[in-house]
C-alpha cells in the first residue's frame, strides 16, 4: 500500500548539546518519508528551490522514495534553524524562511491521485487542506502539525484534523491546541473534532495514545545519548504509517500498539546522529532486533491473586 506524503523538505541548520549542522536535508515530508520507506513505497509530494543539489536529494532517492511529486522551483529551499537545550526538549526557533514554501501550490500527480493512505506531514494546513481535497479516495488519511500553525492558523489546522483518522501532536502543541492541560481530556478534545485515533508524543516520555474508547501508553526506548531529537516526530509517524500500511496489505488490518511500538523504535535510531545520517546506514536486522528489545523492556505479566 502506497503512502502519499505531503510536507517540508529543508535545508535545516541545527545546535544540540552534541554539535551545531549548517544546511543540512530535513523537513517534515523527508524525515516522514525515509522513516516509512522501510515498510512501504513512499510518495513524496514537495517543493524545493535551485540549491536543491543532487547531493540533497540523494538520501531520499537512495531509500527508493517516488520523487516524481517533488518539483524544483526558482528561489530558495524553505529553511528552518533550530536549537535544543540541555533537556533536548521542544527547540527553540531561531528562525523560519519560508521561501518556495510560500507560494507552493501542491497539485497531486493524477497517477497518485488514487494513493490509500496519505500522511499530511507538518506544513501549512491551508496546503495540506488543498492536499486532501485532491485525495478523496484515501482509505487512511494521518496529519501531523506544530506550534508554527497552531498560532497562526488555529482554524485550518482544526479543519485538517477533522478530517484525519489519525493525528500525530506533542504535547505542547495538543496543549496549545486546546487549552487543556491534561494530556487526557486534550487527546479527547481532539478526539471530538474527527480521528479515531490520537497519538501524543512526549519525547523522551514516549507516547499516549486514544485509540477508539482505550487508552494506551508506552515509554521512549531508552538511549545512553541523543545527539538531534530534529525529525523524531516525523520518523515515529514513518514508522507508524509505514507499518500500518504494510500489515493493511498483508492483513486487512493493523494494530495500533504495533504501529506505536514501531514508530518509537525507528524515532529513537532517528535522534542518534544528525539529519538522516542514523536512518541511512539502518538495515532491517537493526529494526528487527530493537522492536524486540523494545518488546522485552515493555511487557509484564499479570500477578496472581
Ligand atoms: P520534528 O519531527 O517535529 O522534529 O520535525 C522537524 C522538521 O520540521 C525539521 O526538519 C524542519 O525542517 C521542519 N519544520 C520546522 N518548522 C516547520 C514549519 N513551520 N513548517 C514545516 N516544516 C517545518
Amino acid at each position: 500500500m502506497a503512502i502519499l506524503v505531503v510536507g517540508s523538505v529543508a535545508l535545516d541548520t541545527v545546535r544540540t548539546p552534541a554539535g551545531e549542522r549548517r544546511d543540512v536535508l530535513g523537513g517534515s515530508g523527508t524525515h516522514f518519508s525515509v522513516a516509512a520507506s522501510f515498510f512501504a513505497p513512499v510518495r513524496l509530494l514537495a517543493v524545493v528551490g535551485e540549491d536543491f543539489t543532487e547531493e540533497h536529494r540523494r538520501p531520499l532517492a537512495e531509500c527508493g522514495v517516488d520523487l516524481a511529486g517533488l518539483a524544483r522551483v526558482p528561489g530558495r529551499t524553505f529553511r528552518w534553524v533550530g536549537e535544543y537545550g540541555e533537556d533536548l526538549d521542544n527547540p527553540r526557533t531561531l528562525a523560519t524562511e519560508l521561501n518556495v514554501l510560500g507560494t507552493f501550490d501542491p497539485v497531486v500527480p493524477e497517477a497518485w491521485a488514487n494513493s490509500p493512505v496519505v500522511f499530511l506531514a507538518n506544513l501549512d494546513p491551508d496546503l495540506q487542506w488543498r492536499v486532501l481535497e485532491q485525495v478523496s479516495e484515501a482509505a487512511l488519511v494521518a496529519a501531523d502539525t506544530m506550534n508554527y500553525w497552531i498560532a497562526s492558523k488555529p482554524a485550518a489546522v482544526r479543519r485538517v484534523l477533522g478530517r484525519a483518522q489519525i493525528a500525530f501532536l506533542n504535547e505542547g502543541e495538543i496543549r496549545q491546541l486546546t487549552g487543556r492541560r491534561n494530556l487526557l481530556e486534550a487527546a479527547q478534545d481532539v478526539r471530538d473534532l474527527g480521528p479515531r485515533t490520537v497519538v501524543v508524543k512526549r519525547g523522551e516520555h514516549g507516547v499516549l495514545a486514544l485509540d477508539g474508547g482505550q487508552t494506551f501508553a508506552l515509554p521512549a526506548y531508552p538511549l545512553r545519548r541523543v545527539v538531534d531529537p530534529t525529525g523524531a516526530g516525523d520518523a515515529f509517524a514513518g514508522g507508524f504509517l509505514g507499518l500500518a500500511a504494510r500489515e493493511h496489505e498483508r492483513r486487512g488490518r493493523f494494530d495500533v500498539r504495533q504501529a506505536a511500538a514501531m514508530g518509537s523504535v525507528i524515532a529513537s535510531f532517528q535522534v542518534e546522529a544528525f539529519s538522516l545520517d542514523r536512518l541511512r546506514a539502518l538495515r532491517h536486522a537493526d529494526i528487527g532486533e530493537r522492536y524486540e528489545a523494545f518488546r522485552r523492556l515493555t511487557g509484564f505479566e499479570p500477578v496472581a491473586d
